[in-house]
C-alpha cells in the first residue's frame, strides 16, 4: 500500500490534540540538516497506525506520532528545536 503524502497542515489537528497550541505555524529545526521549516510545510506520510513527518529539505524523519488505545506516542528525535508562538491572551 502506498503511503499517503500530505503537507503539515494535515497533522494540525492531531498536533493540536497533543500540544494544545496551534502547531502548523510552529517552526522546527531539522536535527539532521539544520533546515528550519514551519510545521505546515513539512512532508507528512499517513500510514496506519502512525504518522511520519519528514524534512522537506533532506527527507530525514522529523517526528513520528502513533495514536492508539487511548494514548499517543510522540517521537521528536529528528527535531533539534521547536519554536512556538506564545498564545495571544
Ligand atoms: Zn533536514
Amino acid at each position: 500500500m502506498q503511503d499517503m503524502k500530505l503537507d503539515g497542515n494535515a497533522i494540525g489537528g492531531l498536533l493540536r490534540e497533543i500540544f494544545a497550541m496551534e502547531m502548523t505555524t510552529a517552526v522546527g529545526t531539522c536535527a539532521h540538516c539544520g533546515a528550519v521549516n514551519e510545521v505546515g510545510r513539512v512532508a507528512v506520510y499517513i500510514h496506519a497506525p502512525g504518522t511520519v513527518v519528514r524534512c522537506p529539505d533532506c527527507e530525514q524523519v522529523l517526528m513520528r506520532v502513533v495514536r492508539g488505545k487511548g494514548r499517543y506516542w510522540v517521537d521528536l528525535t529528528g527535531v533539534r528545536c521547536l519554536e512556538l508562538a506564545e498564545p495571544e491572551v
